[in-house]
C-alpha cells in the first residue's frame, strides 16, 4: 500500500502549494495515507539569525494544525490524512519542543538534525559552513545529534537519518565508522526511522538512508516509515516506488504508520 508520511506546504516559506493540492496530488497517485509534515517554527534563533523561508512562522503553527484537521475530516474515505510536523532536534531545546508537541493533537512526528547550532547543514544556501569547518568534526557532530534525537523519545520517527551526504560532497568514509553505533542506539531507543526518497532527487542521488543503513537496520528489525519530503504537489510520493524495490530487496515487508502518535505496521506488497 502507498502511503507517503513527509511533505510540506507553502507555509514554511520554501514550499510551494496549499495543503489541499498535496491532498489532492496524493489521491491522484493513489496514496493510501498522506502525511502533512510541515517544518516546525525555529525555536532556538533569535528572529534575526534565522534565515528567511527556513520555516513556518511561530503564529503559524496553529492555522497549520486546524487547516490540516479539517483536511483529514474533509477527505476522509478518500484518503487517510495524517496530521504530522517535522520537528528539530536541537540539543536543550527539548522542553520547548516537548511543549510544542503536546500542544497539537498530532498524528505522529518526525525529528529531523538540521541544524548544528546555529548552522541548517541541509540548506543549499548554507554550504559555505563547511568551508571552515573540519568535514570528519561536522559529521560525528551530526550522528552524535541523531542519537541524541533518537534518545530523546520526543519523536515517533527519525527523519532523512544520513541527510549530511545531501550535497554529494561527503564521502561515505568520513562517517561509516559512526554508524553501527547510531544504528544501535535508534534500536534500543525503539524509535522509527524514516526512508526519504528527496535524497534521489539530491546530489547524493540516493534516499536517506543508504542501503547499507537499511540492510543494518533491517538486521536489528528496526521499523520504518516512509516519505518523499515533498516541497512541491507533483512530488508527492517520488521516488517511493524506488523505495519500496529498495525495501523488498533489504528484506522488508511492512512499514509503519501513525495515528495519535500509536505506530501500527502497513504491508508494501
Ligand atoms: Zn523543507
Ligand atoms: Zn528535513
Amino acid at each position: 500500500m502507498l502511503v507517503d508520511y513527509h511533505t510540506h506546504h507553502v507555509r514554511c516559506g520554501h514550499a510551494v502549494g496549499e495543503l489541499k493540492d498535496y491532498v489532492q496530488a496524493a489521491i491522484a497517485k493513489g496514496v493510501k495515507e498522506l502525511g502533512l509534515s510541515d517544518h516546525q517554527p525555529i525555536l532556538h534563533l533569535p528572529p534575526e539569525k534565522i534565515v528567511p523561508g527556513s520555516a513556518m512562522p511561530v503564529a503559524e503553527l496553529p492555522h497549520y494544525v486546524q487547516e490540516a484537521l479539517a483536511l483529514q475530516a474533509q477527505y476522509a474515505g478518500q484518503i487517510d490524512v495524517k496530521v504530522g510536523l517535522e520537528a528539530d532536534w536541537i540539543e536543550g531545546y527539548e522542553e520547548r519542543v516537548r511543549a510544542l508537541l503536546a500542544a497539537y493533537p498530532f498524528d505522529y512526528v518526525i525529528g529531523s538534525v538540521h541544524f548544528l547550532g546555529d548552522w541548517d547543514i541541509t540548506n543549499s544556501a548554507e554550504l559555505a559552513g563547511w568551508d571552515t569547518r573540519d568535514a570528519g568534526a561536522v559529521c560525528t557532530e551530526y550522528f552524535r545529534q541523531v542519537r541524541l534525537a533518537a534518545q530523546s523519545g520526543l519523536f515517533d520517527t527519525l527523519g532523512h537519518l544520513d541527510v549530511i551526504k545531501r550535497f554529494g560532497h561527503v564521502p561515505v568514509a568520513l562517517y561509516e565508522h559512526l554508524l553501527e553505533e547510531t544504528v544501535l542506539l535508534v534500536r534500543d531507543a525503539g524509535v522509527c526511522v524514516e526512508v526519504n526518497a528527496s535524497g534521489l532527487r539530491y546530489p547524493c542521488a540516493e534516499q536517506f538512508p543508504s542501503r547499507r543503513l537499511l540492510e543494518m537496520m533491517k538486521s536489528h528489525d528496526i521499523p520504518l516509515t516512509v516519505g518523499s519530503d515533498a516541497h512541491q504537489p507533483n512530488y508527492v510520493a517520488a521516488g517511493l516506488g524506488t523505495v519500496y524495490d529498495l525495501l523488498r530487496e533489504v528484506g522488508y515487508t511492512h512499514i509503519h504508520g501513525f495515528t495519535a502518535r500509536t505506530r501500527y505496521e502497513i504491508a508494501i506488497e
